[in-house]
């Protein structure tokens, strides 16, 4: 498909944004599900959403079928709403090209989603997960992938909302790794890689 005839996805709220590409096994070093997930518990979304924790299984293994990570991290004054809108513009491109995506906080589709009243999601295919909800240190992965400190402050915050694009093993050359990357970057309407 021509780029022309794609659209770019607008991503509401955004700052600025970062960008890298690492492997899934260089994210694995920031893996550490007995931490995070225990974060989780603290959170009104805990065993309210299909896409966070408490799991039943090893939500986090199909990862393994990736072999290349483009980690993404957008500056925005309005989490909420940049969470959506890029959420929803990895949704599309996880439908358009071979790749699976981490979305940026939880799964938004629904209001409420159905677990809390004990029904299957509604949409399994659109249903994503993020870093965070899988069990990754997400400010490790900033600092060390990504080259970004978090700063906690409470006037005028900026938030990282951070989501990534997942290639599968075996699944391209290179070179058309490299002209997908080009053409999601594009899409996104990101400058590039960092
Ligand atoms: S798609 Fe809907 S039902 Fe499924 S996890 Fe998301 S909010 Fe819940």
């Amino acid at each position: 498909m021509c780029k022309m005839e794609e659209k770019v996805e607008k991503i509401e709220g955004m700052i600025s944004s970062v960008v890298k590409l690492t492997s899934v096994s260089a994210l694995f070093t920031y893996y550490k599900p007995e931490e995070v997930l225990g974060y989780c518990k603290g959170c009104p979304n805990h065993g309210q959403i299909w896409s966070c924790p408490p799991y039943e299984g090893d939500e986090a293994a199909f990862l393994k079928d990736y072999d290349e990570a483009m980690v993404i991290g957008i500056r925005t004054k309005s989490f909420e709403q940049t969470k959506e809108s890029l959420g929803r513009a990895l949704i599309a491109l996880s439908e358009s090209y071979p790749v699976e995506v981490l979305i940026a906080g939880n799964c938004f589709l629904c209001a409420p989603c159905t677990k809390a009243s004990g029904k299957p999601c509604a949409h399994p295919s659109k249903m994503k997960y993020s870093l965070e909800s899988l069990g990754f240190h997400v400010s490790d992965i900033c600092e060390n992938i990504l080259d970004v400190s978090l700063e906690w402050h409470d006037h005028d915050p900026i938030y990282l909302a951070t989501a990534a694009v997942l290639y599968k093993k075996n699944g391209l050359s290179s070179e058309d790794k490299e002209r997908l990357t080009e053409r999601i970057l594009w899409r996104l309407g990101l400058e590039g890689l960092s």
